[in-house]
């Protein structure tokens, strides 16, 4: 288990993170979520003892994992962290950059791994290709496959998707997040993209003004965020007499107290999202048609519309 006591950071004066403690089992998912500048990255790499502590500790199961200071050498074999920058060996190709850090001392089982391993990360049409000839995302993925070899027992991946297209990325989350469960790897994911979080992610954790202020499931802090930084995670919402709705909980109807003037409307895919002028502020309604710029509308916020 991985257990984070109170733990606190400055890169120098001023403090970046504080107080922070939570703990992870062995093949749970956790996501630390965060403002740009939260110190998502920052705690991953105190948890892969890239610095020293100013105060706390971290331990992976009976192993406490130490800073600079007291470790000649950075990381541990049971973790693997993959940075928002992917430090991959760009005259290689694919496979071999993989292959690396496999045993050579058993040629076919090396092959078979790196094969596994590629298919996770849907790079098969470019094992051969060197590193360097690829995308952006394409070296993303093979940095995450690169990780995955040496099988840790914890993974931490800084914005794993971020580089990759939307085309791909779901089919790819589902991948990886699927093998890690199937091979109990635990995984801790900082991101501020919520596709990375629902449906993955056994908690959350948030990050705001150097503390957690928040951790719980998706599913609890979707449906009661408490505070609007967390309701703006998961989508567009509203603040309506002191109490968060998101724009699919407030509909458009006949005869209401709250009324307002349509500003414009977003075509969404599935909906349009209406941006409505309500006591001089914006107000964003998710309806199932454009309405005309002008149009003076009455609607209802409640917390159980079903959709
Ligand atoms: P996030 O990943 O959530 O965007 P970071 O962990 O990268 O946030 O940064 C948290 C804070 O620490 C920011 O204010 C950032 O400017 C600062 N910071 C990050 N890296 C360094 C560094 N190497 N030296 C000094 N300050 C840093
Ligand atoms: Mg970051």
């Amino acid at each position: 288990m991985l257990k984070v006591k109170n733990i606190h950071f400055a890169y120098d004066k001023s403090s970046v993170l504080e107080q922070i403690s939570f703990s992870l089992n062995p093949g749970e998912n956790l996501a630390i979520i965060g403002e740009s500048g939260s110190g998502k990255s920052t705690l991953l790499k105190l948890l892969y003892g890239e610095y020293d502590l100013s105060q706390g500790e971290i331990f992976w199961k009976e192993e406490q994992i130490l800073g600079p200071k007291y470790n000649l050498v950075i990381g541990y074999d049971f973790m693997k962290y993959v940075t928002q920058e992917f430090n991959l060996m760009p005259f290689i190709t694919v496979e071999e950059n993989i292959g690396k850090f496999l045993s050579r001392f058993f040629p076919e089982e090396k092959q078979k791994r790196t094969e596994e391993l590629i298919k996770v990360v849907e790079l098969e049409a470019f094992a051969k290709t060197k590193v360097k000839n690829l995308s952006g995302g394409q070296k993303q993925r093979v940095a995450l496959a690169r990780a995955l070899a040496k099988q840790p027992e914890i993974l931490l991946l800084d914005e794993p998707f971020s580089h990759i297209d939307n085309f791909k990325k779901q089919s790819l989350r589902r991948s990886v997040f699927k093998y890690l469960k199937e091979k109990n790897i635990a995984c801790i994911v900082a991101t501020h993209d919520k596709n990375d979080v629902l449906g993955f992610a056994d908690e959350m954790l948030v990050l705001y003004n150097k503390n957690v202020i928040a951790k719980d499931t998706p599913q609890q802090l979707y449906r009661n965020p408490q505070l609007p930084l967390i309701a703006s995670f998961f989508g567009e919402f509203n603040s309506i007499n002191g109490k968060i709705y998101y724009a699919h909980q407030l509909q458009i109807v006949e005869k209401s107290e709250l009324k307002g003037v349509v500003k414009s409307s977003y075509f969404n895919g599935e909906s349009w999202l209406l941006e409505v002028e309500h006591h001089s502020k914006s107000v964003f309604i998710e309806h199932e048609k454009e309405i005309e710029k002008g149009t003076k509308i009455s609607f209802l916020a409640q917390h159980n519309i079903d959709h």
